[in-house]
């Protein structure tokens, strides 16, 4: 145990609601303000273990792969192998029992790739679950820094902000209008405030309102806590046993593939049972062999006709979509969003930081006696001040930017400071560019800061689109007007205005006159229109200081300071990004907390449709539900929204047919996100709440990267339904193929003494465990093909096999069936039917390598990108060598019962298969030649 750390027993015993906080300060070895040292958190951490709950066991491999032959399909295999074993024992077992091997061997293979499968699956899921890894903000070495919460150790001074989790059990040591939400833990739904003061004796936790939780939130405000528990020793650890595991949800495709193979299984059984009979019928049964062969024969079609891969090879594509996404910088919290995104028909996003760059720089300043530019770039303070005109600035306009710019530096969270050879930023752009200027204007923070102390606030909300602080005032270094102490807000101009009463001008305040007011707001409306983002600033003189009260209302009559406009550039690629979803029918909405103008400015720059203007949330607080619906088919440009406001507008959106994309960040934009039917966080800027209750976390804030996600979301969609077409033209072929051999051989050669099937067990069973399953995997991750922006949206709740898909897959399958048995005919007339089978064998092989390149599209020729999947081609190139393995190695002839073909029977039957290629192409074509007279038809009209 390190020198300082506390025993576990000590630890457990420590009632902190009921101590000081001091105390318990003291009782934990820490500092109240430089926090641990790293080097006493790191043994700690070596003490204490990390802040995690007890991981479920995962379960071994050896008992995932036994799991594998928990399938009504392997048990059917199984009985196969267990009759023809029989039957080789009660014919006095000579040789060796092939077909059992065979089959053993196949569920081996089979059982094998569904593991590989899943646990690659599994990977790529555990993977994502750990590409947002929860972090916290704590004081270590008098430094604030981002730490993995898996590394929060007893003693650790948590700084908890607005929206963020909780990742241990702290008590609280200083509290600014600090609210959490602890409904995990106590069910409450209602915020809590939380306080230092120590409490009587409680024994409930929810009453501990100077404690806060592993598991809540902060909803509001922020505070410093000293960390007193961590992992399993938490409130939540210990409840966190009776919650159980929560259990991977199903996405509605994957629940529909199940419901297919469900209806198709039955359907299977029926037609093996029927085709069954059909050949006792007609063949007879002459002995105990030709039995056990009808026997195996119906239980290989019943496994051949199942599309078995389909729910492994769906979760396979998702996963490995779902990452290839992450790479993109688009990271999917719940599955199901993957299929949600190819419908999407709307994208609503914010501007700040997800349309333009948030990179702020104040480039313009308005006080009452004129108008200032500012130059400089970036973060960089360096810059000058200067008149619209270019001229010298006049003193009166001097200390009026000087008095705005200390006000603006004031009522300010951010920090600026120089390190590794770059000014770096920490907190909010809009108010790091307002130091910058500062700054600029020679101002210095450190004493600015000392001068004039904080001694209270009331935070920033995009509801209330203001902040203040209170402030003790150095009277050498303040004008005398304005006193001892005084609060200092900052805010959305138009609305700051409203809340001031005079104005501060040429050194003194005067009443702000209704004229004056009006060329205010017409400068603000200026600035907007130039895209500029603009706040006002203003301050109120507090002659009682404290205590101060935030739930009374001062920010009221307030002395007006002026107007700060500052860019904040568009993002580079968001203007490609809306012409992209455009062209893919996604229409964008714009909506934003800044003013009207400057929302329209933004989105005409973006080429976003404004032709109906702009809808601000004072617009929408008059109109109903209904109303809202008909103006949300037009509009495209919301300013000066609430969050709020952002739920009523998904919900009209939704109410008009629309599948919405909505992005957020803060802990009130969470009910829209939840209702959105892709929510989409921000992962730089984002809060915890946001990316919890989101669909999508967008890994850059890029609004380019969604439309990218939107793009990998449909390639997805479009390979499920690729692998989908082959895995069902291929299996109602193989069905179609057996059941009319087995009625047209007969037919045409009249009863023998041997059963003349035209595949056997075997062969049934290698065509669909072994060739069947890769290539259709390659399918699943075939790249996006060029026209997958360049059409509408899938309808809402298509079924993924539409009518035209059933009529591939019954046009495939007629032409299989005829290849394969006018082949197997034709060899039967010159040779041995193990030969005729050979050839049919091979041929149903090549037909479905051969389809495999066809169902890469419902509509497109093979021939447009033929070689772009490369997975596609090695699949094929191993299905085509196991082929000629089994048919040129002796010891797999006799256990598979085939021959050797020659060069030129190969060739033939090549060709036969290659059918389905020209059929299939022929049918594309015809069928593009009418839709595009159809369209023609459409747009000349009918008069
Ligand atoms: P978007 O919704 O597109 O991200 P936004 O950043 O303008 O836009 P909010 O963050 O809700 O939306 O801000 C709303 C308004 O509040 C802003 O337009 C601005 O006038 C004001 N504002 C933003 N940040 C601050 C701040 N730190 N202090 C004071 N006022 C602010």
């Amino acid at each position: 145990m390190p020198d300082d750390a506390i025993s576990n027993d000590h630890l457990e015993r420590l009632q902190p609601h009921e101590m000081h906080a001091s105390d318990v300060v003291d009782a934990l070895a820490t500092h109240p303000r430089s926090g641990l040292s790293s080097h006493v958190a790191h043994e700690r951490l070596r003490h204490y273990g990390p802040n995690v709950l007890a991981e479920a066991p995962r379960q071994p491999a050896w008992l995932r792969f036994i799991l594998q032959f928990r399938d009504i399909q392997v048990y059917l295999l199984l009985a196969a192998v267990a009759v023809s074993l029989l039957v080789w024992i009660m014919e006095h077992a000579h040789g060796i029992p092939y077909e059992a091997i065979v089959i053993m061997a196949i569920v081996l293979l089979n059982a094998t790739f569904g593991f590989v499968q899943e646990s690659r699956a599994d990977r790529a899921l555990a993977a994502l679950s750990k590409m947002t890894p929860r972090e916290s903000t704590v004081v270590r070495d008098g430094q604030p820094q981002r730490i993995l919460s898996r590394d929060l150790v007893p003693g650790d001074l948590l700084v908890i902000n607005e929206g963020e989790h909780i990742a241990a059990d702290a008590r609280l040591v200083e509290t600014v209008a600090f609210h959490t939400q602890e409904a995990t833990l106590t069910g409450e739904s209602v915020p809590v405030l939380k306080d230092t003061e120590p409490l009587e004796i409680s024994h409930v936790p929810s009453d501990w309102r100077n404690m806060v939780f592993a598991g809540t939130s902060a909803t509001s405000g922020h505070a410093r806590a000293v960390v007193t528990s961590t992992g399993i020793h938490t409130e939540f650890g210990r409840i966190a046993a009776l919650l159980g595991e929560t259990r991977e949800q199903k996405t509605p495709l994957q629940m529909e593939l199940d419901r297919l193979g469900r209806q198709l299984g039955i359907a299977v059984v029926a037609v093996a049972v029927i085709v069954v009979i059909t050949l006792v019928l007609l063949e007879g049964i002459h002995s105990r062999k030709m039995a056990v062969q009808s026997l195996l024969f119906g239980v290989a079609l019943a496994v051949a006709a199942t599309p078995e891969g389909l729910a492994a090879i769906v979760t396979v594509v998702l996963a490995l979509g779902v990452q290839r996404m992450a790479r993109r910088g688009a990271i999917v919290r719940r599955l199901p969003a993957v299929e949600t995104l190819g419908e999407a028909t709307i994208i609503a996003s914010d501007k700040t930081g997800t349309m333009t760059l948030n990179e702020m720089c104040v480039r313009s300043i308005r006080t009452a006696s004129g108008s200032t530019e500012v130059s400089g770039a970036g973060y960089v303070p360096q810059g000058s001040f200067h008149l619209p005109d270019g001229g010298e600035i006049p003193d009166i306009l001097r200390d009026e930017i000087t008095l705005i710019l200390r006000a603006a530096a004031l009522v300010n969270d951010a920090a600026l400071r120089f390190s590794e050879g770059a000014w770096k930023i920490q907190g909010d752009p809009t108010e790091a560019a307002l130091l910058v200027a500062a700054v600029k204007a020679g101002i210095s923070l450190d004493d600015l800061v000392s001068q004039s102390p904080r001694i209270g606030e009331i935070p920033f909300s995009s509801e209330r689109k203001r902040m203040s602080t209170l402030h003790r005032l150095n009277s050498r270094h303040s004008p005398g007007w304005i006193g001892s102490h005084a609060l200092f807000t900052k805010g959305a101009a138009d609305l700051l205005l409203e809340r001031c009463t005079s104005e501060i001008a040429a050194g003194g305040p005067r009443p702000l006159t209704e004229q004056r007011r009006r060329e205010i707001l017409d400068a603000s409306a200026k600035m907007a229109a130039a895209a500029l983002r603009t706040l006002g600033i203003a301050l109120r003189p507090m002659p009682q200081g404290p205590p101060f009260d935030p739930a009374i209302d001062v920010e009221q009559d307030l002395m007006f300071l002026g107007l700060v406009g500052m860019i904040d550039p568009p993002r580079p690629e968001a203007r490609a990004a809306v012409a992209e979803a455009a062209a893919a029918g996604i229409r964008t909405i714009l909506i934003t907390g800044d003013h009207a103008a400057t929302a329209l400015a933004v989105a005409r720059d973006l080429g976003i449709d404004t032709s109906d203007g702009v809808l601000t949330g004072a617009d929408l607080e008059h109109m109903t539900d209904d109303d809202l619906a008909v103006r949300l088919r037009v509009s495209s440009v919301f300013a000066r929204v609430d969050p709020a406001h952002k739920l009523r507008i998904v919900r009209a959106l939704q109410a008009n047919g629309e599948i919405v994309a909505m992005t957020g960040d803060g802990v009130n934009d969470a009910p829209a996100l939840k209702a959105a039917d892709i929510g989409v966080a921000m992962g730089i800027t984002g809060t915890d709440v946001a990316r919890e209750a989101a669909d999508l976390v967008l890994t850059d804030d890029n609004f380019a990267t969604i439309v990218t996600a939107i793009q990998e979301g449909r390639t997805i969609f479009d390979n499920i339904k690729k692998f989908l077409r082959y895995l069902l033209s291929t299996n109602f072929g193989e069905i179609l193929t057996l059941f009319l051999g087995v009625v047209l051989i007969v037919l045409l050669r009249g009863r023998t003494n041997e059963l003349m099937l035209p595949l056997l067990a075997v062969q049934i069973l290698w065509i669909n465990l072994v060739t069947d399953g890769a290539p259709a995997l390659a399918l699943g991750l075939d790249p996006a093909s060029a026209d997958v922006m360049c059409r509408a949206p899938d309808p809402a709740n298509a079924r993924i096999i539409d009518r035209s898909m059933f009529v591939d897959i019954g046009v495939v399958a007629s032409i299989m069936a005829a290849g394969t048995l006018w082949v197997f005919y034709q060899a039967l007339r010159d040779g041995a039917i193990v030969h005729g089978r050979t050839m049919a064998f091979t041929t149903i092989v090549l037909f479905q390598l051969f389809n495999a390149l066809n169902a890469r599209s419902g509509t497109r020729s093979i021939f447009t990108g033929l070689f772009s999947n490369r997975w596609l081609w090695a699949t094929i190139a191993a299905s085509l060598l196991l082929q000629s393995v089994v048919l040129n190695t002796p010891l797999l002839q006799h256990a598979f019962g085939v021959v050797a073909l020659s060069i030129g029977q190969w060739a033939q039957c090549a060709v036969i298969a290659s059918s389905v290629v020209w059929i299939v192409e022929l049918e594309k074509l015809v069928r593009g030649f009418i839709q595009s007279r159809k369209k023609a038809g459409r747009a000349s009209g009918t008069f």
